[in-house]
Parts: structure tokens; C-alpha cells; sequence
């Protein structure tokens, strides 16, 4: 489903696949160089991140925190594949020594950040996407990723900022040493990533020149951080921030409001951090600021970000017990929170717009606002333009400076990845794929506005006077087909909810509104026939078509309540369909 991109570096294609390799291929014909596996396959590690390169060296990182793994990121010989350091994010069970890794060194200091048996989780720490060469300083910096379980209560029970969870890392190029980290989230509990792209530029700040790495991670702030020594010049909320008292009525709360100029630390809102219930909090887990790329012009001196505004009620799980295979976040997912405040508060104020944003004023100077949150990477041109897809399937050029649009062009569907542009024969291209991918339309369907229908990938490019149509849609949204009738109390359903939102919504989408990149449940053949439900949620009916089998870890009593709530989300979309509600 996820593949961030590529590197290519002297005559090689280097690509990261989601069972955990690296490969190296001939760029002329393809064929495999090398390849070699990066992680424990045995554990649920994943790769979707692009590989960087730089002085004959590939870096690469893993994701699986979610599922429970021990976060890193490696080196590996460019020509040979052979690996040439390791760096872990989190530390392991100290009773089991040293790793034998470039992390050692700090290892002990970071153990010291943490607490209780963090180890049985893995502790999280995936190194997805950002990883940037810094050739001034031969440093490679790096994002790290939230911690595993994402619930800090139950991760490190006695607190604890957890380094080098939610931090930026920056390590010797050539032999992975630790040199500096900030930390965006210490102590992290929402799943606040700091994986989001990392700029690295020289900006002018009290009359001095210094040379910075800038981000904007999920947790909804702006860092800007001198890239030599690590201090962090200014952190600035992009997103609305409030302290607990002075929040807005029916407005989710915010995790931290400010930055301590005297400690760097977030200034937090004690009770975002859900220890006695439910907090519905804004920036949620989808983050402020996601994967898609940003960008920043030296013209004018803006960076442009894909912001959104997104909330997330998070529940302490309190019956938390770690699975294999599954999710394991020490939070119950509501299947869509069923108390109207919290779902108004959740859904209501769901938004996204494109901010060109002053690194070194820390403020907006414009925005675009954009149909719903979830939209495209961004690309500055040095003619003056900045390029942007949307969720509902545009993609445009604004005017860099004012933030006018100039162009768009109707791509019929979710354009979400960051353009790029090239150059062949003294014409000038841009291209950026199309199409209902990602987590946000996995998980959250519900919250996308319609673009018509869902579409497989395709790649669109554009140049001065060119006429090409574009295709038509190749599927097409079928209406609901009548549901089953399956019997369960109120309670039931609810029960139902929990289970379908811990085992099934992280694919089919909450409230079982699937966004078109996975099956809609509520259309499925299945749904028709207890029987054929238990043969594919248990029986592993579907595996070979990516459908996980539950066996053992439902029961067949579950599965059937399971079925019962799709159900009935089944019977609301199809009255609804047809006016009746
Ligand atoms: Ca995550």
C-alpha cells in the first residue's frame, strides 16, 4: 500500500520493500545488484520510507512501532550491500548489555529516560521517512517516530521523556555517532511523530547566518534548530494551540500551547494526556503536519506547508494486552465516538489548507484553504509557483509570494504525494501521482469529501501547451446493497464497536466507511452469510488477497458481533443512500 520513493546514486536504483529488504538495482535494465534484508523478520517490521544516499553509503529506517518493534536506522556500503552501522532509537533491556551498535555509547543515557519493561513492546522509536544528508557537517539527521504502545501511562509507567522517541537526531555520516537530538514530544502519548520531512538551509536570524534544519512534525509546532550544535532557535504553534482555560468552547484541547524559551520544552495541557478517561485533542494522531512533503523557497523566504486540522479522542485501553499481529496502541478506538459533543468536537472542525509560513517570524503570511484535510506535498519553483494536489482530486499552482491560484487541473482523484519537476530537452515537466491511497483513506474514509469515485494509481505529468485528455475513472462506486438483518442489543453493539475498531477499523476505516483504498465492508458478499463472515475473518479465506486471518485471536461469538455492527453501518449508509435517513 506505502512506498515513500526511491534514491538513485551512481548508476543504481536503491528501494526499500514493506517484508524489510533493501535492494539495489541496475538503473539501466533493472536487474538486482544486491539485496539484502534489513530487519528481524520474524518481528513485524515494515519498510515504507525512502532510502537516502550519500558518500557511498544508503541509509534506511523501518516502520512497525504500532505493531510493537524496536525502532533503528542503518548504513549500508552502496557497492556491496554490506551493513556499516546501526543506530537504535530506543534503548533494549539493559539487563541484555550492549547492542554492539553505533547507539551504544548513548545508550545508557537514554535507558535512563524510561521506565517499567519497555522492552516487552519493542518501545517504538521507527525511523519511516525523514532521513537527510547534511554535507556542511557529514551528519545524516534523522525523524524518529512515536513510541510503542503510543500510551506513555502504560509504556514507561513512571514517566519519563523516552529519548529519542518524537526527536530529531542528528549522527556522524560515516560512523553513526551521536551528535545531537531535540526532542519535539517528550514523553509522547499521541502518537506525535517527528518522521514529517526535514529541511535543511541557512536562514538569517538576529542578523547572524546559521545554518538550521526546520519541521514541522504531527505535534503541530514549527521547529527551527541550528544544525550544528542542535539548539533550538524557535518552536511556534502553526495550528490554533490554547492553554486548558483559555480554550474555546466545543474546541478539542491542546496538547502543549507553547515553547519554554528557557528549557525548549513544550508548555503541555496536563490533561491531554488521557490518564483518567477520554481527552479529544487537536492536532490527534494524524498530525498536524503528515509525511507529504513540504517545501521552502530561498526566493522568498516561505516554507509551504500541507496543514490540517485534525482531532482524535484518545481512551486509555484498560484492558491493554499486547498481541502479535495486530495493533497495539494502549488506546480504544471508538468506532466514531458516540456522545455528540465529542463527535462534533472530533469530526466538526476537520479541516485543511496550504500556509506559507515565515521560518524565521514564525507566522503565517497566507493560506489556501483546501476542501477537507489530507492534501498534497508541496513544490517550490524557482519561476515563483508553488504546486499542491488536494483530497478532492485538484491540482493547482499558486503564485509564491501572494498565494493567488494560477492554474489547476482536475485530476479526478485524491492527488496527495509530492509533485516533482524536470527538465528533458529544454522543456520543463511536473509530475505527481494520483489516487485513493494512504492511511488517511484507509482508516479515516469518513472524514474524506467524495471525489466520485475511487482509482487506482496513475502518474500525471504536465508541460507548458500540452492537450492530452485524461482518462476516464477506472472503478466505479457501487451503491450499498441491501444489508442483512443481524440481531444484537444496544449493548452488543457496543461491545461490537470496540472490537471492530481495535481489529478491523485500521483497514476498513472507522465506522466501516472504507475510502476506497481497501474493501467497504458495508458492500461486502460476505456480510450476507455468518458462515461465509466466519470463513473469512477467521477461517484466512482471503489471505491471498491481503485479508489477515483472526484465528485465535477471536472468537467465533466476536466475529459474529463484528458482523452485527457492520451491519448496522451497513443498513445507515443504505437508507441514507436511498433518503430514507
Ligand atoms: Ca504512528
Amino acid at each position: 500500500m506505502v512506498n515513500r520513493g526511491v534514491a538513485v546514486y551512481e548508476g543504481k536504483v536503491f528501494v526499500g520493500v514493506i517484508d524489510g529488504r533493501l535492494v539495489a538495482l541496475d538503473a539501466a535494465d533493472g536487474s538486482v545488484v544486491w539485496e539484502t534484508v534489513t530487519v528481524d523478520q520474524s518481528e513485524p517490521y515494515t519498510i515504507t520510507g525512502a532510502p537516502r544516499v550519500a558518500n557511498g553509503l544508503v541509509y534506511i529506517g523501518n516502520g512497525g512501532a504500532e505493531f510493537g518493534v524496536r525502532g533503528y536506522v542503518s548504513a549500508y556500503d552502496a557497492t556491496s550491500g554490506a551493513l556499516e552501522w546501526r543506530f537504535y532509537t530506543v534503548p533494549g533491556n539493559p539487563a541484555d548489555g550492549p547492542d554492539g551498535a553505533a547507539s551504544d555509547p548513548i545508550m545508557a543515557e537514554a535507558a535512563a529516560t524510561w521506565s517499567g519493561t519497555w522492552w516487552d513492546n519493542g518501545g517504538g522509536g521507527t525511523v519511516w521517512d525523514a532521513i537527510v544528508y547534511d554535507p556542511d557537517f557529514d551528519q545524516v539527521i534523522i525523524g524518529v517516530g512515536n513510541g510503542s504502545p503510543w500510551n506513555h501511562q502504560i509504556r514507561s509507567p513512571e514517566g519519563g521523556d523516552n529519548w529519542f522517541l518524537s526527536s530529531i537526531v542528528a549522527l556522524d555520516a560515516r560512523t553513526g555517532a551521536y551528535r545531537w537530538h531535540y526532542q519535539t514530544t517528550p514523553g509522547d502519548t499521541w502518537d506525535f511523530t517527528a518522521t514529517q520531512p526535514i529541511v535543511l538551509t541557512e536562514l538569517t536570524i538576529d542578523g547572524a547566518e546559521r545554518p538550521v534544519a526546520m519541521q514541522m512534525p504531527k505535534n503541530g509546532f514549527f521547529y527551527v534548530i541550528d544544525r550544528e550544535t542542535g539548539e533550538l532557535i524557535s518552536g511556534t504553534p502553526v495550528v490554533p494551540m490554547f492553554p486548558t482555560e483559555a480554550t474555546p468552547p466545543g474546541f478539542p484541547l491542546s496538547w502543549a500551547y507553547a515553547i519554554d524559551e528557557g528549557t525548549g520544552r513544550p508548555v503541555e495541557n496536563p490533561e491531554a494526556r488521557y490518564r483518567d478517561g477520554t481527552a479529544v485533542v487537536r492536532p490527534g494522531a494524524f498530525g498536524a503536519h503528515n509525511w507529504h512533503p513540504m517545501s521552502y523557497s530561498p526566493e522568498t523566504g516561505l516554507v509551504y506547508i500541507p496543514v490540517q486540522e485534525l482531532a482524535l479522542d484518545y481512551t486509555t485501553d484498560p484492558a491493554f494486552q499486547a498481541m502479535s499481529r495486530h495493533w497495539n496502541t494502549g488506546v480504544a478506538f471508538a468506532p466514531f465516538p458516540e456522545d455528540a459533543p465529542t463527535r462534533q468536537a472530533v469530526i466538526g472542525g476537520a479541516t485543511g489548507y496550504l500556509a506559507a509560513w515565515d521560518p524565521v517570524e514564525g507566522r503565517e503570511v497566507w493560506r489556501v484553504e483546501r476542501a477537507g484535510a489530507w492534501n498534497g506535498g508541496t513544490l517550490a519553483t524557482a519561476g515563483g509557483l508553488v504546486f499542491q494536489g488536494t483530497v478532492d482530486g485538484l491540482f493547482q499552482a499558486v503564485d509564491a509570494t501572494s498565494g493567488a491560484v494560477l492554474w489547476e487541473h482536475d485530476n479526478r482523484a485524491p492527488t496527495l504525494s509530492g509533485p516533482m519537476t524536470y527538465e528533458v530537452d529544454g522543456e520543463q515537466y511536473v509530475t505527481v501521482l494520483a489516487g485513493t491511497g494512504s492511511a488517511f483513506f484507509l482508516i479515516a474514509g469518513a472524514l474524506a469529501p467524495e471525489t466520485g469515485a475511487p482509482m487506482n494509481g496513475r502518474v500525471h505529468t504536465f508541460k507548458l501547451g500540452a492537450s492530452a485528455p485524461v482518462p476516464p475513472v477506472d472503478v466505479e462506486r457501487e451503491p450499498t446493497p441491501m444489508p442483512p438483518t443481524v440481531t444484537a442489543s444496544a449493548e452488543q453493539l457496543q461491545t461490537a464497536g470496540l472490537l471492530y475498531g481495535r481489529f478491523c477499523g485500521v483497514c476498513h476505516g472507522v465506522g466501516a466507511v472504507s475510502g476506497g483504498a481497501l474493501a467497504d465492508l458495508r458492500s461486502s458478499e460476505a456480510l450476507q452469510s455468518a458462515s461465509e463472515w466466519q470463513e473469512m475473518v477467521l477461517g484466512g479465506e482471503r489471505t491471498r488477497r491481503g485479508m489477515a486471518a483472526f484465528e485465535g485471536d477471536l472468537t467465533p461469538e466476536a466475529v459474529e458481533l463484528i458482523r452485527a455492527y457492520v451491519a448496522r453501518q451497513a443498513a445507515l449508509a443504505y437508507e441514507a443512500e436511498r433518503g430514507g435517513g
